[in-house]
């Protein structure tokens, strides 16, 4: 056994014992939550494992896929939590992916009313990585982690008012690339209405098996029959703002 104090801290045994050993359970705070799918650090009062599970289940279920451990960081500062990512000053929350892995920042606006819906959105980001590879299209990322996130449905009347675009697969690419609050929420809703169509013109679950490792644009024409995605993304939104 090597010496590593402080690691002990956080295993099985010493939650048994600040179970057998009640005195103790009030000075004990767990520094972070621990999941099969997360580590979990600085967590709100609010946030017990069971609920932290519960959007895990739920989205690890509908992608079919058990997530490799991330961590997941809490920020009560504006400022660290800029820090943490490039975005720019419209997130709530943002994945982190490369090399290394996944990590989740869930910025100061994640409050108890909003935890399940962002936390899981968030967790379809960390399954597109780490299974789906590059297969899934950036313009319908975001779209897709609304649509799982269970995010209210788009309102199509307003988004038949907006100026759709000539190609959803270049325009929708990079959201929060801009400096206008209503653009960012613009391409998420449409992507969001793209993920809506997807689901309903196609088996959703089945388009997403497909998928795997294999570029789902290739599927949207083929499995899907979609011919031509932008013509019939215009007539969805029309058809469903009517
Ligand atoms: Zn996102």
């Amino acid at each position: 056994m090597g010496h590593q104090p402080l690691a002990p801290i956080y295993c099985a045994l010493s939650l048994a014992l600040m179970f057998l050993l009640p005195p103790l359970k009030a000075a004990a705070t767990p520094e972070r939550l621990e999941t099969n799918a997360a580590y979990i650090y600085n967590a709100p009062n609010w946030l017990k494992r069971n609920r932290a599970e519960k959007s895990i289940r739920r989205i690890q279920r509908d992608l079919e896929w058990s997530i490799r451990r991330v961590p997941v960081y809490f920020y009560k500062d504006v400022d660290a939590f800029t820090k943490a990512h490039s975005l720019g000053p419209f997130v709530t929350a943002v994945t982190v992916s490369n090399s290394k892995g996944s990590t989740i920042h869930l910025g100061p606006k994640v409050t108890n009313d909003n935890f399940d819906q962002v936390f899981s959105h968030e967790l379809v980001h960390v399954i597109v990585y780490q299974k789906y590879k590059g297969a899934i299209p950036k313009w319908l990322e975001e779209g897709l982690a609304n649509h799982l996130a269970k995010k209210k449905k788009v309102d199509y009347k307003w988004l038949a008012q907006q100026k759709l675009p000539d190609d959803v697969t270049t325009a929708l690419v990079h959201p929060l690339n801009t400096n206008s609050y209503n653009d960012a929420v613009f391409k998420y809703k449409a992507s969001q209405a793209l993920a809506e169509m997807l689901s309903k013109k196609c088996d959703l679950t089945n388009l997403l098996r497909l998928s795997v490792e294999r570029k789902m644009q290739n599927y949207i024409v083929t499995y899907c029959e979609i011919k031509d995605l932008n013509a019939t993304f215009k007539e969805w939104v029309k058809k469903k703002a009517g």
